[in-house]
């Protein structure tokens, strides 16, 4: 069997003004990063402003094993399929990040024969756009120490500066350190630390921007420390606010590639779905719409932290009225929600398959709370037997659900077309009635309440006594309007990340609320969230190379 890089390596790439072309793009629309990948102008965004929106279709997925359920995959393997079908099909995803590309997952444009192109750019440098992003907030934070070298005139409390560096590798060792040492030259010393860079807040705003001018308001109004009386010091604050959003200038184009059928794919910002809200940025997402009939979309992790966010955070900021949701569903994580250990889920077993679909039942249902019809696609793994397979469509279709196997993996388009039949079925005949699942105006704490209650099941929330008084802070400072980014554990419907499938009765506890005032949400943290992982035992780095011909090796 071919690996991804290999499959990839033998597709021949189109010129990307010719995939542009398919999207009524022309010369003038592109900035060409080389032959195959471009960047669409800002121009170009607003000229098509008032195109008809097309179906907006969100892929999510289950609550995930680690390797990854195979959301991305079944998203490029969906639009290829609908392509295949003569429909104009464009994706709009995230850019991968260098941390988990060289630690445990490897890379994040597709697999199989479901992938965008050219993989090992968009996987490694692509544009340049994760470079800008870790820059501008460098930027910020070498300014605001520079505001405490030259006399300090914000009154800024060491103690108390919230923005950290940032880098986008897995890099440990780099989480708590000591800045500014080596005498009065060299800076004041404090403690910092370094997060990843797609977890920054500059990566948030340029993902939920609507253009630059709205960038540079949400860049001025991101919190970088407090003074010591207790007030927010902004980036607006320092001065840092027009350079940062220089930087930013290109970065805030969406990127064209193409699928390995030379479909068009917008690959556009990356955040992480824990600490922030996960989904590509809102300009590609909006261009898809207005240049494809369907623009098919995906957030990170499953449905109850990704597709939430999507629907509570994103499309409400943005104005965005999805049409569909499609939930992948895989059976080995079904089994593990059912109690397989890890290590047996290649054997067949009927009954913890059947254990394990509460889980999938739980997010059909959650859903359908926001108004939205769905499809359940199985995205069959080699490893699946037919019985398997049988037995999970057989129960989805007894609930009524709407389910069709993707094969997309091992066949591309063709493998996706009983996935793109289902859903072009449901587009057709069942309707949209899309609202967020709670209201701004309700408290901070009822917002959370809402979201654990409805979406996650849980019987209560508890606050901390720091969460307690930071929602006396944020109520005080005006933020209570603010919606909800709730950053907890991806493997579980609760704060656990052991209660696999549908747990029920438990508390989620929150620790701490972190205003991102850029972005527009308040961070809720449950459960110690990482910020900066760390690389595994045996890194997929160590197995990568690029030979002397130029051939790539271990991308994965
Ligand atoms: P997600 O977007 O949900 O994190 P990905 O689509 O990136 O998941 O897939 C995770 C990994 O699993 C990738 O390496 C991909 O090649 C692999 N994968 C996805 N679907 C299948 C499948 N049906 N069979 C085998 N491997 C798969
Ligand atoms: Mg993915």
């Amino acid at each position: 069997m071919l690996t991804d890089v290999e499959i990839a390596q033998q597709t021949k790439m189109e010129p990307i003004a010719e995939v542009a072309a398919k999207l009524g793009l022309s010369d003038d629309d592109l900035e060409l990063y080389g032959k195959y990948k471009a960047k669409v102008s800002l121009d170009t965004l607003k000229k098509v402003e008032n195109n008809e929106n097309g179906k907006l279709v969100l892929v999510t997925a289950i609550n995930p094993t680690p390797a990854g359920e195979g959301k991305t995959t079944t998203m490029i393997g969906l639009s290829q399929a609908l392509n295949l079908m003569g429909k104009k099909s464009v994706v709009a995803m995230r850019e991968p990040s260098l941390g988990p590309c060289f630690g445990i997952k490897g890379g994040a444009a597709g697999g199989g024969y479901a992938q965008v192109v050219p993989m090992e750019d968009i996987n490694l440098h692509f544009t340049g756009d994760i470079h800008a992003i870790t820059t501008a907030n460098n930027l910020i934070a070498a300014m605001l120490d520079n505001s405490i070298q030259q006399g300090n005139p914000l009154d800024i409390d060491v103690r108390r500066i919230v923005w950290k560096r940032c880098v986008d590798l897995n890099d440990r060792a780099l989480r708590k350190i000591v800045i500014g040492m080596g005498g009065k030259m060299n800076g004041v010393p404090r403690e910092d630390g370094f997060d990843i860079s797609v977890a920054s807040e500059v990566m948030a705003i340029l993902c939920l921007a609507t253009s630059l001018e709205d960038l540079k308001e949400r860049a001025g109004r991101m919190i970088v420390a407090y003074s010591r009386s207790g007030n927010p010091v902004t980036v607006n604050d320092i001065h840092a606010t027009g350079a940062v959003t220089l930087l930013l200038k290109d970065a805030i184009k969406p990127n064209l590639v193409q699928t390995l059928d030379h479909t068009p794919v917008f690959v556009h910002g990356g955040p992480f779905a824990n600490i922030a809200h996960g989904c590509n940025s809102v300009m590609a997402t909006r261009l898809a719409m207005k240049l494809g009939d369907y623009a098919i979309t995906e957030a990170g992790f499953g449905a109850d932290l990704g597709a939430e966010k999507f629907l509570d955070i994103k499309c409400r900021q943005a104005g965005l009225k999805p049409d569909a949701v499609v939930i992948v569903a895989t059976i080995r994580a079904l089994k593990m929600h059912g109690g397989v250990d890890k290590k047996d889920l290649s054997e067949e077993n009927l009954e913890a398959l059947k254990n394990g679909i509460e889980n999938l039942r739980k997010h059909i249902e959650n859903i359908n709370k926001y108004g939205l019809p769905s499809v359940v696609a199985i995205n069959a793994f080699p490893t699946d037997t037919q019985a398997e397979l049988e037995l999970l469509k057989e129960i989805c279709e007894k609930d009524g659900a709407k389910v069709a196997i993707s094969e997309v993996w091992a066949k591309g388009g063709e493998g996706g077309l009983e996935l793109a039949e289902t859903l072009l079925d449901v587009l057709e005949n069942e309707e949209s009635h899309y609202h967020p699942i709670y209201d701004l105006d309700l408290s901070i704490e009822e917002k959370i309440k809402t979201i654990a209650s409805e979406i996650y099941g849980a019987k209560d929330v508890a606050f901390t006594k720091k969460a307690k008084t930071a929602l006396r802070t944020l109520t005080k400072q005006g933020l209570d309007h603010l919606p909800i980014c709730v950053a907890k554990t991806q493997y579980s419907l609760s704060d656990d990340a052991s209660l696999l499938g549908r747990p029920e009765g438990f508390t989620v506890t929150i620790n701490d609320l972190i205003p991102n005032t850029g972005a527009g949400f308040i961070v809720a943290i449950s459960g110690s969230i990482m910020r900066m992982p760390g690389l595994p035992k045996d890194p997929a780095a160590n197995h990568m190379d690029i030979n002397e011909d130029g051939t790539i090796v271990g991308l994965f």
